[in-house]
């Protein structure tokens, strides 16, 4: 083998130097903790103290951020979904619209809850849900969209928004992957009802595990604060020594709270969340710039509504004939060992996920019925599909380098271009290294 030999098949890395580290704590975060630790209070439903919990601090500054009165953290994602649905009377049996290439938490929250997830197929051009598939897949038992943005994409809110007002759905956001894009100038989030947000370690502004639901409307924030407290919300005058939560009860919540250690981690991380989104711009425009030079390789254009673009993954799409055809599982092994990190194709579509399975939720009287709307086999994403061919992505940590790292990534894939009758051995060969 010469070093000119894929790394996948025994040859010379590319990228033997690490990459930037994520998550990351600086002393700042470590002093946030520390003060949480030694405080008496780790979680909402503790005594108060006599200090605002951090988890009230990070509500305020997240709101604050979105420029919109109220927040709710919760546990995850998964949960932000889970009360946003719920808050906004998501009930058994009603239809949801969810894109059919996301997460699978997206569709698995409202299947969840009894409701019928509806996968919707994905715009060619943004990888989020295709207004126009939404439009067509509405029926009367639709009752809520929700509008992922997903990757490094804005799905399009005003086509969403006026859908969701002419049929009179509810529109919930979900940002997960998404802090701090804007929307003609507005922060995603602040279109629909409500924004989600998901704060696991990979994404942009984390504690680990983590997720908040933004509003504006307070009988939708006064809902959203008992359901994910056990039925509690906050009391208007805390007392030191009693506790902060009261009980209210005006729906059956559960306990969804985030705990004080990781709300300080994320009040902390907030600081820093727009420069390294702005760091992160900053290296994917120098690495368009290279990827010119890189035949069969493209990036997903911003529509020209998106003011402030976000990179969670950035995706690329290629040109397979410029790979000798080879899948794009192959080419993302090869990347992978070219560059020492995770290079993956875009999700698996929802209508064929391995972690994707609501069928096995059933088991009532009407479980044929249910079964049928719940199987996801039954809805159709070519476009969906289509991606997963052809697209890779490049998780954000990497954009937190500097120059150097784009040149790297623009070599390997350069790199892997000229390999590609070794790509289709790997192809071949399953058990070939990763990295
Ligand atoms: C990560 C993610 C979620 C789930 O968030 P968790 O915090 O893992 O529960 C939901 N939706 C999208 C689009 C995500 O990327």
């Amino acid at each position: 083998m010469t070093d000119e030999s894929l790394a996948a098949l025994g040859g010379t890395p590319i990228r033997t130097r690490s990459w930037p580290k994520w998550p990351r704590a600086t002393d700042s975060t470590h002093r946030a903790v520390a003060e949480v630790l030694d405080s008496g209070r780790w979680a909402v439903s503790g005594p108060y103290t006599g200090q605002v919990c951090a988890e009230r601090q990070f509500a305020a500054a997240f709101a604050r951020f979105h420029n919109v009165p109220y927040c709710t953290p919760t546990t995850s994602g998964t949960g932000a979904l889970t009360i946003a649905l719920q808050a906004v009377g998501v009930r058994r049996g009603d239809e949801v619209l969810v894109p059919g290439l996301t997460w699978v938490a997206c569709a698995s929250a409202v299947a969840n809850l009894g409701a019928v997830p509806i996968l919707v197929d994905v715009d060619p051009a943004t990888l989020a849900m295709s207004p126009a598939a939404a439009a067509a897949a509405i029926t009367s038992r639709t009752v809520a969209i929700l509008l992922v943005h997903p990757f490094c994409s804005i799905a399009d809110i005003d086509a969403f928004s006026a859908l969701a007002e002419l049929h009179r759905l509810a529109l919930i956001e979900d940002c997960a992957q998404s802090h701090g894009a804007r929307w003609r100038d507005r922060p995603v989030g602040t279109y629909g009802q409500a924004g989600c947000f998901s704060m696991q370690q990979s994404k942009l502004l984390t504690a680990g595990e983590g997720g908040a639901v933004i509003c504006r409307d307070p009988g939708l924030y006064d809902r959203l604060e008992q359901l994910r407290a056990d039925g509690r919300r906050f009391v208007d005058e805390a007392v030191p020594g009693r506790l902060e939560l009261t009980e209210v009860g005006a729906v059956q919540g559960r306990n969804l709270c985030l705990s004080e250690l990781q709300a300080a981690v994320l009040l902390d991380a907030l600081s820093r969340l727009v420069e390294e989104n702005q760091h992160r711009a900053a290296r994917v425009a120098e690495l368009a710039k290279l990827l010119v030079g890189v035949p069969g390789v493209s990036m997903l254009d911003a529509d020209p509504r998106v003011t402030e673009r976000t990179y969670y993954n950035l995706v690329l799409r290629l040109d397979k004939g410029e790979f000798a055809g080879a899948t794009v599982d192959a080419i993302a092994r090869a990347l992978s060992a070219e560059l020492g990190t995770m290079v993956n194709p875009v999700y698996t579509p929802l209508n064929r996920h391995t972690l994707y399975r609501p069928t096995a939720l059933s088991g009532d009287d009407l479980a044929d019925l249910v079964i049928a709307r719940l199987d996801p086999a039954r809805f159709a994403l070519p476009v969906a599909e289509a991606a997963r061919q052809t697209c890779l992505t490049l998780t954000q940590p990497l954009f937190l380098d500097d120059e150097t790292g784009m040149r790297d990534i623009a070599e390997a894939l350069e790199k892997v271009r000229r390999h590609g009758d070794d790509l289709l051995k790997l192809d071949q060969d399953a058990t070939a290294l990763a990295f």
